[in-house]
């Protein structure tokens, strides 16, 4: 479904991604884990087209980016994201949202709109924050609303790039849980995060990226007992 072949990207002369080779195939759920630093934002900016790339290519579906205009929002949509803070639409409602993308972009009116997203409120475990703000709710709720939006969009993949990361302790497992019942409902995803209960249980595969390099691509399983590489080694001595 997401095919990246040979993608290069510099910041000036820093060289962030070197050659990135990877597939994911539909329903598939692929942790991507490694250093700060090692590019995995800029990978999952480029993947929805929100950072260009030097060299390379990436498709969704068979559709080649970069795609311009009409045909690159049409292939944001099918391509949901949800960020590491919580960016929702401050001055908008929790339903407002969720409902925004998919009157905008996918056609459906207000009532349609409103019937589907309260169902994936309800699915993320936040139907009844439905009239708040954003600002009126916990950072858990928050992200479980940018799932939400997301999902509204009936998008082919979801890339979630450290959803947990700027969450309290206590509410990092309502967002996983929620994660991994995507996981199990066959929603193709893309994880950037370190957090290992989710690798374990929901990861066909893991991705772990250092300096610009996919250094090592393996079962979770595998990945957390028998890393081969000595900076894979390194690196889970340091956050274990
Ligand atoms: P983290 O775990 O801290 O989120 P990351 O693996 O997501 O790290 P990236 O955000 O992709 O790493 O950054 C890769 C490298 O590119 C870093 O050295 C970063 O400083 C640099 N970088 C990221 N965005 C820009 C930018 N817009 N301009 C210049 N350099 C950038
Ligand atoms: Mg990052």
């Amino acid at each position: 479904l997401v095919v990246i072949s040979d993608v290069d990207k510099h910041y000036g002369d820093l060289h962030v991604l070197k050659k990135i080779n990877a597939v994911v195939n539909r329903g598939e759920v692929v942790v991507v884990i490694g250093p700060s630093g090692s590019g995995k934002s800029t990978l999952c900016r480029a993947i929805n087209r929100l950072e260009t790339i030097d060299a390379g290519v990436i498709t969704i579906d068979g559709v080649k980016l970069p795609a311009e205009g009409k045909a690159l929002a049409k292939l944001r949509a099918d391509v949901g994201m949800v960020f590491q803070a919580f960016n929702l639409f401050a001055h908008k409602t929790v339903l407002e949202n969720v409902t925004l993308g998919p009157i905008k972009v996918r056609g459906l009116s207000k009532a349609e709109a409103e019937k589907k997203a309260m169902v994936l409120l309800e699915r993320v475990g936040v139907a009844n924050q439905a009239k708040k703000m954003p600002a009126q709710l916990s950072g858990g709720q928050q992200q479980r609303v940018a799932i939400a939006r997301a999902l509204a969009m009936d998008p082919k993949v979801i890339l979630l790039d450290e959803p947990t990361s700027a969450l309290d302790p206590e509410m990092i497992n309502e967002v996983l849980e929620v994660m991994i019942n995507l996981a199990n409902d066959g929603m193709t995803m893309i994880v950037v995060t370190h957090e290992m209960g989710f690798a374990r249980r929901a990861a066909d595969r893991v991705i772990f990226m250092a300096e610009g390099e996919i250094v090592e691509e393996t079962t979770p399983e595998q990945f957390f007992t028998n890393p081969q590489s000595s900076r894979a080694k390194d690196f889970l001595s340091k956050i274990l």
